[in-house]
C-alpha cells in the first residue's frame, strides 16, 4: 500500500473515531506525516500511533492531534500559540486552519529540524522560537488560541495572561504520565470555563532550554528545596 493510500485510510479511521470537523480532517490529509518522522519509522507514518522523534520526545498519535485540533475550534483569521513544537507536525496541521501559528520548542535541535520541514513543505505561516514555552510569547500576545503539547501540573499563569478575549487554551494536565487529562479552558470575560475532555499521555512540560544533545544531561539536575 502506498503512503498516500495509507494516509487516506488513516483519515477514514479518524473520522470513525469522532473527528468530524471536515476542515481538521482535510488539514490532516494535506500534511505528509512521513516528512515529520525519522526514516526508520516511515512505514508506520500513517498508523494511529505516537512515534519517537529523538531527544526522548515523540510525535503525537494522529487521533490525539485530530481531537486536540478539533477541540481548539480554530478559525481562519486566528493567531495560535503552540508550546512544544517537537517535530512540527501539530504546527503544520494548525497552519492550514489559521492565519499564523507561533510555536516554541526548548530543544534547539528539534526546532532546527522542524523549521527545515516547514521550508520543504512551503509552510510560510508558522513562526518559531527556541525558548521556554512556559513564559509564552509576550511580544506576540494576545493569542486567540493556545495549545500545550506537553503536560503540565497546572497552566503557567503567563499563558492565561496571553490569551485574548473569548480565547481557548487546551493543555494536558496531570502530575504523572498516568493521570493526565486534556483540559479545555474558555475565557469568558474575567471568568474561565473549564472542561475535562479525555485522558491523554504526553511528555512533561519542562522549564529551561536545551542547546544540543551534549548539554542535555544538564537539564536533569534538579534543585533540592528544603521546606523549613
Ligand atoms: N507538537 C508536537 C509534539 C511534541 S512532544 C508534535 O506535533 O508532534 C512535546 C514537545 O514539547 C517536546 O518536543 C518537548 O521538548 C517540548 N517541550 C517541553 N517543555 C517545553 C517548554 N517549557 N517549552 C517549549 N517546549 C517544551
Amino acid at each position: 500500500m502506498t503512503l498516500e493510500a495509507r494516509k487516506i485510510r488513516l483519515v477514514m479511521e479518524l473520522r470513525q473515531q469522532g473527528i468530524t470537523d471536515q476542515a481538521v480532517l482535510s488539514a490532516i490529509e494535506r500534511i505528509p506525516r512521513d516528512v515529520f518522522i525519522p526514516a526508520a519509522f516511515h512505514d508506520q507514518a500513517y498508523e494511529n500511533t505516537a512515534l519517537p522523534i529523538g531527544q526522548g520526545q515523540t510525535i503525537s498519535q494522529p487521533s490525539v492531534v485530530g481531537y486536540m485540533t478539533q477541540a481548539l475550534e480554530v478559525g481562519p483569521r486566528m493567531k495560535v500559540l503552540e508550546i512544544g513544537t517537537g517535530c512540527g507536525y501539530q504546527a503544520a496541521v494548525l497552519s492550514k486552519l489559521c492565519r499564523r501559528v507561533y510555536s516554541i520548542e526548548r530543544y534547539r535541535e528539534l526546532l532546527r529540524d522542524a523549521e527545515e520541514r516547514f521550508r520543504t513543505l512551503r509552510i510560510g505561516n508558522v513562526t518559531t522560537r527556541w525558548g521556554d514555552g512556559m513564559k509564552g510569547w509576550p511580544e506576540q500576545a494576545p493569542f486567540d488560541r493556545i495549545i500545550l503539547t506537553a503536560a503540565a501540573t497546572e497552566v503557567p499563569p503567563e499563558l492565561f495572561q496571553q490569551l485574548g478575549a473569548d480565547g481557548i487554551l487546551i493543555a494536558p494536565i496531570g502530575r504523572t504520565s498516568h493521570d493526565q487529562v486534556l483540559v479545555r479552558y474558555r475565557r469568558k470575560g474575567d471568568e474561565w470555563e473549564t472542561e475535562n475532555l479525555w485522558p491523554v499521555r504526553f511528555v512533561p512540560l519542562l522549564d529551561g532550554t536545551v542547546n544540543d544533545v551534549k548539554t542535555r544531561s544538564k537539564t536533569t539536575i534538579e534543585l533540592n528545596r528544603q521546606d523549613s
